[in-house]
Formats: structure tokens, C-alpha cells, sequence
């Protein structure tokens, strides 16, 4: 089968053919789909996001159709279409049993340990692959298994009720799914906030209700001004000190501000402590997302409810990967999200 492989950690990613994986007794085999091509994947090329395995197959927002059956996997038949949840937990952990997998110590995620689903075939555990209905595409699938659930729990656990005022920090894909979440979802008002003009126009394509313009660095300032005392909740998928500060300094009183965004960067937040008690702010991460986020999204989008259309900018073959990766970095193609697909004929 063909896959896309790092030799090692910064090495460009290479074709390579490889035998077709054997699930073992637990496991299943899906015919991948479609697999997005990431923001981590590029941290992981350039070497920010540590890999092990080495050569490693990339690839962790994948979906497909089930091929064959490990002999003791459970829920599950060939000729399922599923998405892959990239998350590999214990199932037997505290933090498992409790049904926070996306604590579980010991979880790995497909295409950083392990080989991912840039590829023909990918075997994971049965309890990782969720059935999708007809109504969902496989594009849409393996974007959902990623890039949409990240932005859905991020939300669900900040507890963002109909009529919130949210500020979104990053309107790259995971920005936007948290824009089409919020307004189509929820029923929340929202505030883009990107430095890209193009950004900021495909934000309010895609339903803010008033985008910001950051590029004066100051715009948590003006969002106080214009929300009249500053909004509910703010969400931030930059990474950046910078940006997670704005986030905060954009919060009403007792608001509470999410990041989602990662980098190598230290905290360091330009405000007194002082501040941050007087205004009794709260800030939290959010770290991937559960099973249960899955199934729940299937739901929304399987029937129509949310609508996540229109954020695949570009799709390449496996053959092409690397013009996806190129495609990623470069703004000037106003890149989203670039999944691959692939033909699967046997
Ligand atoms: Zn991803
Ligand atoms: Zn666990």
C-alpha cells in the first residue's frame, strides 16, 4: 500500500510502499478515505511536536471503511464507514473510567506514535472507529475526527449557553468550526478576531457576528469597549502569549477564557496579578476531546443541524502530499483545510 513516511524528526515526508497492516485480535482495519493534513502534522515535519517510531507513517484526521475485523473486536463490521478518533487511550486508567480519555496518561495519537492514516490502510483499536451516516462525506468525516471535535469540546466544557457573547481568537480552521459550533449550535453571539484580512472576511462568511481586526495589538481593548464591559467567554487557537493575554484582557469580569492553541512558548501575561484577581478571570486549557464529543458531532452534522461545508480549501492525493503541506504553508493560497483522498478501487 502506499503511505506518507518521515525518516526522521524534520525530514520532508516521503511515498513509500509498505504491506498492507494486519489488525491484530482487538483491532480493525479501515481503507482511509480521507485523511486532513493538519497544523501538528507541520510541527511535527518541522520537528516542534517530538515523534517516535521513526520511520512514522503521518496522518491522524482520517476516515473510511472498515476492511476487516480483528477476532475479538466488538461493534464493529466490514463495510462500516467510520471516522477515526486518533486518540489511543488505555480504557483503565481514573481519568478513562471516568470518560476523560483525553487525559488517560497513557494515550498516544496516531501519526505522532504509532503509524497514522496517511495511507491506504490504517488498523486501530475497534473502540476508536465511530459509524457515520450516508449523509456525511468522508472529507467532512476525517476533519470532524480533528479539527471540528478539538473546537467542539473546547466548548462544551467552557459551558457556553445560548445568548453568550464569545470572542474567537484565530480564524484558521479550528477558529472557524469553533464560529459555526457557537452561532449554529449554540446560539451564541460572536466575535472574530484575526490579523488576515482574508481571515477575518471567511470568518463573517462563515456567521461572526462582528469580526476585530488585531493588527493594532490591542484588541481585547476594543472588544471591552464595543460589548460595553467585555464578552463571556474568549477562545484562543493561536498559541501565542500575545494572543492568549488579548483573549483574557477581552473578558467581562468572571469571564473565562479557553486556549487551545500550543506552542514551545512559556506563559507570560502582560497584567498584574492584581488584575487578574480584581476582574476574578478564569483561563483553562482544553486538550482534544472525548468519544462522546464524537458521537454527538455525528449527530449534529449526520443530521444537518450543523453544517461545517465550505472550510476544505484544497484536497491532494497521497501522491501530492507534499503540495498539500506546501499548500498549508502558504497563506497566499488561503489555505483552511487540505484534506487527501484517496481512490480505493480494491
Ligand atoms: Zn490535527
Ligand atoms: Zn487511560
Amino acid at each position: 500500500m502506499r503511505a506518507i513516511q518521515i525518516r526522521e524528526s524534520g525530514a520532508d515526508p516521503e511515498l513509500v510502499d509498505l504491506p498492507i497492516p494486519e489488525p491484530g485480535p482487538r483491532d480493525v482495519r479501515v481503507a482511509v478515505r480521507a485523511c486532513g493534513i493538519c497544523g501538528s502534522d507541520l510541527h511535527i515535519l518541522d520537528g516542534h511536536i517530538p515523534t517516535q517510531d521513526l520511520p512514522l507513517t503521518l496522518g491522524h484526521e482520517a476516515s473510511g471503511v472498515v476492511d476487516q475485523v480483528g477476532t475479538d473486536a466488538v461493534g464493529v463490521r466490514t463495510g462500516d464507514r467510520v471516522l477515526v478518533n486518533p486518540i489511543v487511550v488505555c480504557g483503565e486508567c481514573t481519568a478513562c473510567r471516568a470518560g476523560r480519555t483525553n487525559q488517560c496518561p497513557n494515550n498516544t495519537v496516531l501519526g505522532v506514535v504509532g503509524a497514522g492514516a496517511a495511507a491506504d490502510y490504517v488498523t486501530v483499536p475497534a473502540g476508536n472507529v465511530h459509524r457515520i451516516p450516508d449523509s456525511i462525506d468522508f472529507a467532512t468525516a476525517a476533519i470532524m475526527a480533528d479539527a471540528v471535535a478539538g473546537p467542539f469540546h473546547a466548548i462544551r466544557e467552557a459551558g457556553v449557553q445560548r445568548g453568550d457573547t464569545v470572542a474567537v481568537f484565530g480564524l484558521g480552521g479550528l477558529g472557524l468550526h469553533a464560529t459555526m459550533i457557537l452561532k449554529q449550535v449554540i446560539g451564541a453571539r460572536v466575535i472574530g478576531v484575526d490579523t488576515y484580512d482574508a481571515a477575518l472576511d471567511r470568518a463573517a462568511g462563515f456567521g461572526a457576528d462582528v469580526v476585530v481586526d488585531a493588527r493594532d495589538g490591542a484588541p481585547g481593548k476594543r472588544i471591552v469597549s464595543e460589548t460595553g464591559g467585555g464578552v463571556d467567554y474568549s477562545f484562543e487557537f493561536v498559541g501565542s502569549n500575545r494572543t492568549v493575554e488579548q483573549a483574557i484582557r477581552s473578558l467581562r469580569p468572571g469571564g473565562l477564557c479557553t486556549v487551545v492553541g500550543v506552542s514551545s512558548e512559556k506563559v507570560e501575561l502582560g497584567f498584574g496579578l492584581g488584575t487578574l484577581v480584581a476582574k476574578e478571570w478564569s483561563v483553562r486549557g482544553s486538550y482534544g476531546y472525548v468519544s462522546q464529543d464524537l458521537d454527538d458531532l455525528i449527530e449534529l452534522v449526520g443530521s444537518g443541524q450543523l453544517k461545517i461545508a465550505g472550510t476544505i480549501s484544497h484536497r491532494v492525493s497521497l501522491e501530492r502530499y507534499a503540495e498539500g503541506i506546501a499548500t498549508l504553508r502558504d497563506r497566499s493560497l488561503h489555505p483552511i483545510r487540505v484534506v487527501v483522498e484517496n481512490d480505493h478501487t480494491g
